[in-house]
């Protein structure tokens, strides 16, 4: 099985009526903690790395761990994400370097930090379109700013300072085409989303569900969608840690979203909680232990038990199977000939 399009994987999640976690990857024990979850649950999945992942392990390594993972499961539909972009030249790199789909993330400058304008972010995400739709490779593209920072990317402050418009993402969407669409409805980046538990007063889930009701064909994505469970965070707080208490998005918040076009939805803080977790365990258990593999793998087994979670909790166990991931020259042909167009005024909305 070839990697797949992440448009076709979303496609087919929104057929099944299902959300996809997209999990990132820096280092060989998460990729292998992914898709030993996605063997274990029969999932579909996508695997995203940030540009601060492409740094941390360089793109040769990560691009060889993907295709070792694709070459392990060939039972699994894999889509290879770029999580973050920062620019058209960030796109273009992955593109080339094979991932199958890319996030520009226009709604802040090629800086990662200042929020750009509504004109900037259709501009280069336009061009980001044109690119990535004549290879067959699919694009996420972000309407209004998301809270908080993660490897150095993040307009920082709280996700209530610029939600999502519905009238702006709409007609983002028929300017740039994107085949997905991420949406600031009060999310953050990082483990401090939330001081309590969160409810209708910020987490804008009404936001979501308008939005979904005038782009039914565009795939929306939820960032900054770590739950933060408590039993994670107490677990470092246990062996040493200093995590100040905290609340993530609940799995029913995102599972109401998933009822209402949320196809992709981004984890990253639960599995670093889950790992850190592990190897605090060990360290404060058996401080004689010295070799990397006696915490490794505790870690790695923490963190496939809370992906292999999640793929239950959004919907895409068991769905491995259902289908067979088409060519790129597929999908190139139906970019080219209209037939995936998502843009409102296309699809009759
Ligand atoms: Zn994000």
């Amino acid at each position: 099985m070839a990697l797949v399009s992440m448009r076709q994987l979303l496609d087919e999640a929104a057929k099944g009526g299902y959300g996809v976690g997209a999990f990132n990857v820096n280092d060989m024990e998460q990729i292998q903690a992914i898709m030993e979850a996605a063997k274990e649950t029969q999932s579909p999945v996508i695997v995203q790395a940030s540009r601060g992942a492409r740094q941390f392990a360089q793109d040769r390594y990560l691009f060889h761990l993907i295709l070792a993972a694709n070459e392990l499961y060939p039972e699994i539909p894999i889509a290879m994400h770029q999580d973050h972009g920062n620019s058209f030249e960030t796109c273009k790199s992955a593109i080339e370097l094979g991932f199958t789909s890319v996030m520009m993330d226009g709604s802040l400058k090629a800086d990662g930090k200042t929020p750009a304008s509504f004109e900037e972010n259709v501009e280069v995400t336009r061009k980001v379109v044109d690119f990535a739709h004549e290879r067959g490779v699919t694009v996420e593209g972000e309407i209004g700013v998301l809270g908080g920072v993660e490897d150095g990317h993040g307009a920082g402050g709280s996700g209530l300072d610029h939600i999502t418009d519905p009238d702006q993402a709409v007609e983002f969407a028929e300017r740039t085409g994107v085949d997905a669409l991420a949406i600031a409805i009060g999310t953050s980046h990082g483990a401090y989303k939330f001081t309590k538990k969160p409810d209708g007063s910020v987490l804008k889930m009404d936001v979501l569900i308008a939005i979904h009701k005038r782009l039914p064909k565009t795939h929306l994505v939820m960032h900054g969608s770590s739950s933060v469970p408590k039993d994670l965070q107490d677990i470092i707080n246990q062996y040493g840690g200093k995590l100040k208490e905290t609340w993530g998005v609940p799995v029913e918040e995102i599972q109401l979203g998933i009822r209402n076009g949320v196809r992709k939805i981004n984890v990253d803080t639960d599995n670093r909680l889950a790992i850190t977790g592990a190897i605090r365990k060990v360290f404060a258990e058996t401080p004689e232990k010295f070799d990397p593999r006696d915490y490794l793998k505790p870690a790695r087994e923490a963190m496939q038990k809370v992906v292999a979670l999640r793929m239950q909790q959004f919907g895409q166990a068991g769905h491995a199977q259902d289908y067979k991931p088409l060519p790129i020259t597929a999908m190139i042909k139906g970019y080219a000939d209209g037939t995936l167009d998502t843009r409102p005024s296309v699809v009759g909305v």
